[in-house]
């Protein structure tokens, strides 16, 4: 709840909103904006309804924050937050392209396919050790034997890796071997997780759950955000849609509105949206242009023998080309200002 005073607005006025916002237990902060004072308060449990605070002495107009009145939001940190992965910045203007495939299905197939994206320009490689599958008798990765192979992959191409974590009490281990932590769609209202990830020090990338809403997302973060980490990237994957033509369907608009909500890098991932490769190109050139920070690619050296999305993965050749036209689209998006 943001509430902006009159100019004239006296101080015993101001003071009057600050006591009730305090007996809400509500964190407080004042500002003052063209000369007026402008007192935002948030609660764990939101805020009531606006009308009773329009009509305090002083009050000019109430803004409820649906949005904003989070650590993540928008209003309470106006800049970008820059998420630093080593040497590698995500947030800050530049295109991270995360590529590698779905699981780690050996350690030949993993190096194999981080050597080749590596070289085709990717600057984070992912590759997956536990596997959240709708069967469980689905191949369920590798387990601590393929979190050894990533950190061989950091250790021979330099990049940073990224990695799925889907328990709590597994938190510790995958973050011993990844520079970042990724929680995907089915966890994303995961709390037991979410507060796990928030408790340890590496940064975390926030898939959007699959039927979840872009604001149910931007909660998901600020429970992570609440127990100390801020190092939190959003990404869109596509949520459930009625049409069966494409795995999910490829929300765009929540790159900019999750932008405008928060202070967070967000990236799309286009495999798991799209679940087939002819039309990842196009989705993550999308992406790109719409304001994603970066995005995430499906790659296998041989699509037809993965173990876990076969369908979706792009060759490297194909990859490699990706990121030409990414890279285009991208400098293309950087107008010269100065003529
Ligand atoms: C993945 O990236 O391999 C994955 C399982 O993604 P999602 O959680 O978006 O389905
Ligand atoms: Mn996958």
């Amino acid at each position: 709840m943001i509430i902006v005073m009159h100019p004239e607005a006296t101080s015993e006025e101001v003071a009057q909103i600050v006591a009730r916002l305090q007996d809400l237990d509500a964190d407080i902060h004042i500002t003052s904006e063209g000369g007026r004072t402008v007192v935002s308060g948030t609660t764990e449990s939101r805020l009531a309804d606006e009308a009773p605070w329009a009509a305090l002495p002083g009050v000019e107009r109430v803004v409820p924050v649906l949005r904003g009145g989070r650590r993540v939001g928008r209003h309470f940190k106006p800049e970008d937050t820059v998420v630093e992965v080593g040497d590698l910045t995500i947030g800050d203007g530049s295109l991270t392209i995360v590529a590698g495939p779905c699981a780690i299905e050996s350690r030949e197939q993993m190096l194999e396919t981080a050597r080749l994206v590596a070289a085709a320009g990717a600057t984070m490689i992912r590759g997956d050790a536990f596997k959240p599958r709708t069967s469980p008798y689905a191949f369920q990765g590798l387990g601590k034997a393929g979190l050894e192979i990533l950190a061989e992959v950091r250790d021979q191409t330099g990049l940073p890796v990224v990695a799925e974590v889907l328990d709590p009490r597994e938190v510790d281990l995958v973050a011993s071997y990844a520079d970042v932590l990724r929680v995907g769609t089915r966890n994303m209202s995961n709390q037991a997780l979410l507060r796990e990830v928030g408790r340890q020090s590496k940064p975390v990338m926030l898939k959007r759950g699959r039927a979840s809403t872009i604001d149910e997302w931007i909660d998901a973060a600020e429970y992570i955000h609440n127990e100390g980490n801020s190092q939190i990237v959003l990404v869109e994957r596509g949520i459930r849609g009625f049409d069966p033509s494409a795995r999910n369907t490829l929300d765009i608009s929540a790159v900019p509105l999750a932008k405008l909500a928060t202070h967070l890098p967000v990236m799309v991932d286009p495999s798991h949206a799209a679940g087939r490769r002819d039309i990842v190109a196009p989705l993550a050139r999308a992406a790109v242009a719409a304001g994603a920070d970066g995005v995430m690619i499906d790659v296998h050296p041989r699509p037809s023998e993965a173990m876990v999305d076969g369908r979706q993965a792009l060759v490297p050749e194909e990859f490699g080309a990706l990121v030409l036209e990414l890279e285009a689209v991208a400098g293309a998006l950087r107008v010269d200002s100065s003529g």
